[in-house]
């Protein structure tokens, strides 16, 4: 029989306050869906300072903390527990590179992004940081 092991994996996606603000919210689910995902979780809100600064911790010694933190809390961002098959890898595969200048057409921030700071979309970069930022957004009861 098949013995391959299945690795589910559920990663942490945001749709950013730059691609909800310009009506790309639509089209970005439903490349996700259309890729493969199964949506968890899924919340519109608005981010305060304090959690912006939280989630994006481990970037406050960077130059451009500020304003990503600024740019975070500038309006609705859309929250999303992402599940596939080795979905971390998958779900950076479709976003993109950071910059959405370097980022290919097809890829999300090559379709919706503007730039190194405004890339539409959020993707946890490994299966351990998606643990938490899942956990950081979503409790275990809200997801399905
Ligand atoms: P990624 O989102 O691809 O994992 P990083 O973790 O390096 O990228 O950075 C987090 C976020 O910080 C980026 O998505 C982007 O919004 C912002 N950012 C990264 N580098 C810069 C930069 N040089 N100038 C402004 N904003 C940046
Ligand atoms: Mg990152």
């Amino acid at each position: 029989g098949d013995t391959t092991a299945m690795s589910l994996e559920t990663t942490l996606a945001i749709i950013k306050p730059d691609a909800v603000r310009a009506g790309n919210t639509g089209h970005i689910i439903q490349r996700i869906t259309d890729a493969g995902f199964r949506l968890r979780g899924m919340r519109l809100m608005h981010l305060t300072r304090p959690q912006a600064e939280g989630f994006y911790a481990v970037h406050r010694e960077r130059p451009f903390f500020g304003e990503l933190v600024d740019f975070m809390c500038s309006g609705p961002v859309v929250v999303m527990a992402l599940e596939k098959e080795d979905a971390v890898r998958a779900w950076r595969d479709l976003m993109g590179p950071t910059n959405s200048k370097d980022a290919p057409k097809g890829t999300i921030r090559g379709d919706f992004g503007t730039d190194v700071g405004e890339n539409a979309v959020h993707g946890s970069d490994s299966p351990e940081n998606a643990t938490t930022e899942v956990a950081f957004f979503f409790a275990t009861s809200e997801l399905l």
